[in-house]
């Protein structure tokens, strides 16, 4: 009864076929849906919490599949930064939102800042030229664009990683630093990365007022987040209760469903009209 170990070779084969198989078809899919008008930003606001004005938005990917509806970006991005196909969908998204900011502004409505996610796999020397020359065409003012990078990005090869973040925030471009806490970055380069403000993963902020350890780390984060020069936002903010603790505790910007959630460009705009600009 010895095992047989050709045919766990070969089971083991067809496991890796299945999820390759599914992995090939949705990134021909993605493929596809780039060159067919398939993705769309929403936008989500940003306020500041002293003021309780609009100061910028989000844009965040959608995939509106033909077949399955609105598919959430956790079900491609990861994949599309895995086979590298992130760099296209990356451009795609740096296009569409300065254009649409674009539009925003030539239309009257006072500017804010949009920021736009870039992944790790984007974050090569050419992005700083790439960024710059989408700004000119558009003819946007570079304070207005901010790019919200995730601390993995700075766990490759730092000194590569600084050298691009200050190329790109040299062109006047905003840096944040996304989902800060989540990631390994060790505090003493903090103080080296060119960034204008730190934002406070959604995973602490849900655990505000209750949970002990997550008031300690959001409260942390601010603290030195404002003591070395940087804006503090929080993402994720759901309550009221969640608010206060963030303005008592010296938060600058919060962003989240208390709020609004990610919308369509014309439903931003139009809540924007009817709310956000008082
Ligand atoms: P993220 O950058 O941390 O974005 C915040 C996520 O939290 C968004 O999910 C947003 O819709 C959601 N969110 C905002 N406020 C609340 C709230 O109050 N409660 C809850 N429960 N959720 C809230 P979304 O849009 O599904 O995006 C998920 C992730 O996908 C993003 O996390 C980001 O890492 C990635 N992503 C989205 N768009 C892009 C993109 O254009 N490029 C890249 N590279 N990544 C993107
Ligand atoms: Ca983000
Ligand atoms: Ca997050
Ligand atoms: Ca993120």
């Amino acid at each position: 009864h010895a095992e047989n170990p050709d045919r766990s070779v070969a089971f083991y084969r067809l496991d890796m076929n299945e999820g390759m198989q599914q992995r090939m078809l949705i990134e021909s899919g993605l493929r596809h849906a780039l060159g067919n008008g398939e993705l769309i930003l929403h936008y989500q606001p940003k306020f500041e919490i002293g003021s309780s004005r609009l100061v910028g938005a989000e844009a965040l990917v959608r995939w509106r599949h033909p077949v399955r509806g609105m598919v959430p970006p956790i079900e491609f991005i990861p994949l599309a930064e895995s086979t590298g196909l992130i760099v296209q969908v990356g451009e795609w998204v740096l296009e569409q939102a300065c254009a649409q900011a674009a539009i925003w502004q030539r239309a009257g409505l006072p500017p804010f800042r949009l920021a736009v996610n870039v992944s790790a796999r984007e974050f090569t020397p050419s992005l700083p030229g790439r960024v710059a020359e989408t700004l000119r065409r558009y003819r946007l003012d570079p304070h207005w664009l901010e790019l919200e990078i995730t601390e993995s990005t700075l766990m490759h090869d730092i000194e590569h990683v600084i050298a691009i973040m200050d190329r790109i925030s040299a062109l006047g471009v905003a840096l944040s630093l996304d989902d800060f806490g989540t990631g390994y970055s060790s505090l003493s380069y903090l103080k080296r990365f060119p960034i204008d403000t730190l934002k406070i993963d959604r995973s602490f902020t849900t655990g505000i007022p209750l949970d002990p350890s997550d008031c300690a780390i959001a409260s942390t984060i601010i603290g030195m987040g404002r003591k070395l020069g940087h804006r503090v936002i929080a993402e994720g903010v759901e309550t009221v209760e969640q608010l206060e603790f963030l303005r008592q505790a010296g938060c600058d910007e919060v962003q989240g469903y208390l709020y609004g959630k990610p919308l369509p460009a014309y439903e931003f705009e139009k809540s924007l009209r009817e709310n956000w600009l008082l």
